[in-house]
């Protein structure tokens, strides 16, 4: 299983960052985009993960997907409105 991504509007203290059962990492959705990968990143390196210069690399070696942003409690709507 790969390390997943997911966006959250809960208070910082509700959650954890990384939650090793499920490899996911959690980030604040207020979190702009241009710092979601410097957060991950930065998260993945307090795991040990070894990263490349640019992007963000799973514990296999995989890229992570860090777009499209998905708010877990929007994710159906948004999957059904993704159309065109
Ligand atoms: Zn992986």
């Amino acid at each position: 299983m790969c390390i997943r991504i997911t966006f959250t509007n809960r208070s910082a203290l509700t959650y954890r960052t990384y939650e090793a059962s499920t490899q996911v990492i959690t980030l604040p959705s207020s979190l702009p985009d241009e710092v979601v990968e410097i957060a991950v990143r930065a998260v993945l390196d307090k795991l040990a993960v070894p990263q490349a210069l640019a992007g963000a690399r799973c514990h296999c070696g995989a890229a992570i997907r860090l777009l499209p942003r998905i708010p877990e409690q929007r994710r159906s709507a948004q999957v059904s409105h993704h159309g065109a």
